[in-house]
């Protein structure tokens, strides 16, 4: 039996990780279980698979949590904040820690588990794209296994070989092909870009995801934080990750071999197939995901990136090149950005102003350490903000 602890259960992640969980009651165990501020969802979460240990962000919601499970006869321990968080993630009880809270709040839980030696299922692709070979050695010193979850990661992960080890030249390895839908706005007239809602935005064409990586998808800054991502992951230089608009996100990903081969995976757009992945691995369980009707689908479209379009790419493409605290830079810039967009502060467009203001008016250093990364992280959200309140005046 494997003791599973989901950081961020209510999202979008969490959700789907406990609809694999609960067909395989003889496989897995609930550890532990986090929420920010859903407490009413945490709490029949709770009920539904009596974890020992339940985190929330603050003391008020603690207390409220508290008394919804004593009111049901649950005796979980109710905690709150970021050591609690640490604490679940990083606890002897535990076996895998999918880590699927969003953004870089994630980083401090996500890298305890590291440092724990856990398997790491890792939906949270900002703590890496933050802290990228500080991470992977955490991983690495700890004996701790790092599993995609990110559907083209995870896609890339399967078409690797499996001796895989973050050397793409000694594997014969020519590119990595991360496909991208292009979001809501690939075919959308350019020019009246900067007039789309956040309603418009977070309608994505083929994924259902949390508010902030649907804006992401919309900006194709979701890409940009993936191409890192796969940096890290798999040890590719820039020049080797290749992006592919594929709109009908069938093929998650592919992988290109010096000897002409393509490998791919496929499936029905649904994160299930890769959290079902990474949960069994090397294994295969049900995921609960329909088999992939290809005729029904029939056509499959691929096309390259337009930067002008898309900005957000070539931002995130520019920061990955330059390194050091760049990303975590671009990460931060970018959270500060979405979340002023998603309370109508500003518009569409302004996302990609804000996070190219901030590029150039901080400098980046070396990343050392995760002090260091923590430190330009709240200076790059500083100067975002101070950016977008001079927009809004
Ligand atoms: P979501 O917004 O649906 O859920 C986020 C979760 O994080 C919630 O449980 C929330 O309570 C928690 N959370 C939010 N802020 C927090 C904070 N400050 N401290 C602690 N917990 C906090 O997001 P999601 O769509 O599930 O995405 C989660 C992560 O997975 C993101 O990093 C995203 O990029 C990645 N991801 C998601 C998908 C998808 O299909 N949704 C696909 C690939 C990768
Ligand atoms: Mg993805």
């Amino acid at each position: 039996m494997q003791q599973i602890t989901i950081l961020g259960a209510t999202g979008s992640i969490g959700v789907s990780t406990l609809d694999v969980l609960a067909r395989h009651p003889d496989r897995y165990s609930v550890y532990a279980l986090s929420a920010h501020s859903r407490v009413d969802e945490l709490a029949a979460q709770c009920a539904q698979f009596r974890p020992a240990r339940a985190v929330v962000g603050d003391a008020a919601s603690a207390q409220k949590l508290t008394a919804l499970l004593r009111a049901q006869g649950l005796n979980t321990e109710v905690e709150y904040g970021e050591a609690a968080l640490c604490a679940i993630a990083s606890a002897p009880e535990v076996d895998a820690v999918m880590a699927a809270i969003v953004g870089a709040a994630g980083l401090a839980p996500s890298l305890a588990a590291a440092r724990a030696g856990k398997k790491i299922l890792l939906a949270n692709k900002e703590a890496l794209v933050m802290s990228g070979q500080l991470f992977i050695d955490a991983v690495q010193e700890n004996g701790a296994t790092l599993l995609p979850i990110d559907s083209e990661h995870n896609a890339i992960f399967q078409c690797l070989p499996h001796a895989y080890a973050r050397a793409p030249g000694a594997s014969g390895v020519a590119k990595i092909l991360l496909t991208a839908s292009g979001g809501p706005f690939l075919t959308r007239d350019v020019d009246t870009l900067d007039a789309v809602t956040p309603e418009q935005a977070c309608k994505h064409p083929n994924w259902s995801m949390g508010r902030k990586i649907s804006v992401d998808s919309a900006t194709m800054m979701n890409k940009g934080l993936e191409v890192i991502e796969a940096h890290w992951l798999f040890g590719a230089p820039a020049e080797q990750i290749e992006v592919v608009i594929h709109p009908q996100s069938v093929i998650h990903s592919m992988v290109s071999y010096v000897d002409g081969s393509v490998l791919a995976q496929l499936g029905n757009p649904d994160m299930r197939t890769p959290i079902a992945n990474a949960l069994a691995y090397p294994e295969r369980i049900d995921s609960g995901v329909a088999q992939l009707d290809l005729t029904a689908i029939a056509t499959l479209q691929f096309t390259r990136p337009d930067y002008a379009r898309f900005p957000c790419l070539a931002l995130a493409f520019a920061a990955l090149k330059t390194g050091g605290t760049a990303p975590a830079l671009l990460n931060a810039a970018n959270e500060v950005a979405v979340q002023a967009f998603l309370e109508r502060r500003i518009g569409f467009r302004d996302i990609d102003r804000v996070i190219a203001h901030v590029m150039d008016a901080v400098p980046h250093y070396a990343a050392d350490s995760i002090a260091v990364v923590m430190a330009q992280d709240a200076l790059a959200r500083a100067s975002a903000t101070s950016y977008l309140n001079g927009m809004m005046r």
